[in-house]
């Protein structure tokens, strides 16, 4: 077996550094047309900005955020010098149409959130509805998001999600919601409060099952910490030693539940009516999820039965 290159043959910093500084020079000389720019920006480390998110802050005549303290610290970091103005839940309605009238005006206007992809259990919806109604170019500049980044690492099936948020904080309201969510064949990933994480997931333990899921904490920062167990078993250890830090909880699909004769049957008949047993076979069994040879057995009794 070929020993591994040293590491300054696998990563000829000088040359890496000169291409990067020579991309981000290319996109920062690149005019900027007008429109409301979506960017992401990073939920904990800091070099997790992409060069057009860079580009694009620096070459917006303003930059709207939820917090202009917190996202002052960002900018400085990449000497971007672009003003910066509060766009959040408690000015959102005044400021709208001052963003409008400014995007009517041609300026290139950057939404950015406190961390990670906005509107992603963030403010801006309401803006991208009415700019992109209004005419207006509205782009995504994408990046970090800790939906996206908790999904990758949970060790759950990914072809099919479900982003549930935040839950509502009232006991009774949570517990409705989550009825609503146990069906839904897709992981689920929740937004939590360290606060609130223990209780949450024995709700989630109550209402859904005890589902495999995992919690991960603190993505790409210091004390990043992914955990994977039943959900019980993640309440036990949460509830003794409370989570510190931002959290996302993603939790498995409902098992399959077993597809019975009748079933199939039920599906079968109607679609016997029209089609061939061919196709009435293959379409049940894609709808199904169930192997062909099973669903036309089923069929060949049914067109038995019926002949009889
Ligand atoms: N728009 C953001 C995004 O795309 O990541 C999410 C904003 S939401 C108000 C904040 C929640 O995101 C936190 O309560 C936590 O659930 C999750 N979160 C943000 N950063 C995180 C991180 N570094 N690690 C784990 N969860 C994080």
């Amino acid at each position: 077996m070929r020993d591994e290159p040293p590491e300054n043959e696998k990563v000829n910093s000088l040359a890496t550094a000169s291409r990067v500084g020579f991309e981000i020079e290319r996109q920062l000389g690149l005019p900027l047309g007008p429109g409301l720019y979506l960017v992401s920006t990073p939920i904990g480390h800091l070099a997790d900005m992409t060069l057009r998110a860079i580009a694009t802050l620096a070459r917006a005549d303003v930059v709207y955020c939820e917090d202009t303290r917190h996202s002052r610290t960002l900018l400085a970091h990449y000497a971007i010098r672009t003003p910066l103005r509060p766009y959040h839940e408690h000015n959102a309605e005044e400021q709208r149409p001052r963003i409008l009238s400014e995007l009517e005006a041609g300026r290139s206007i950057a939404l950015i959130s406190d961390a990670g992809t906005p509107l992603i259990s963030d403010p801006g919806f309401k803006l991208v509805r009415d700019a992109a109604a209004a005419g207006h170019a509205v782009v995504a500049v994408p990046g970090p998001s800790a939906t996206l980044a908790a999904l990758t690492v949970g060790g759950l099936p990914t072809d099919a999600f479900f982003f549930a948020g935040f839950l509502p904080a009232k006991e009774g309201a949570r517990k409705s919601r989550l009825a609503e969510l146990a069906a839904i064949p897709a992981t689920l990933v929740f937004f939590e409060a360290p606060t609130r994480t223990a209780d949450t997931l024995a709700n989630l333990a109550e209402e859904l099952g005890n589902r495999e899921a995992a919690v991960a904490r603190e993505l790409t920062k210091l004390h990043e910490d992914v955990r994977r167990a039943p959900l019980t078993g993640l309440t036990r250890h949460f509830a003794a030693d409370p989570p510190k830090g931002e959290v996302v909880i993603v939790v498995a699909p409902p098992q399959e539940t077993e597809v019975t004769d009748a079933a199939i049957e039920a599906s079968l008949a109607p679609a016997l009516e029209s089609l061939s047993i061919r196709d009435a076979t293959r379409m049940v069994a894609d709808t199904l999820k169930v192997p062909k040879a099973r669903v036309y057995d089923v069929a060949l009794g049914l067109k038995r039965r019926a002949g009889s």
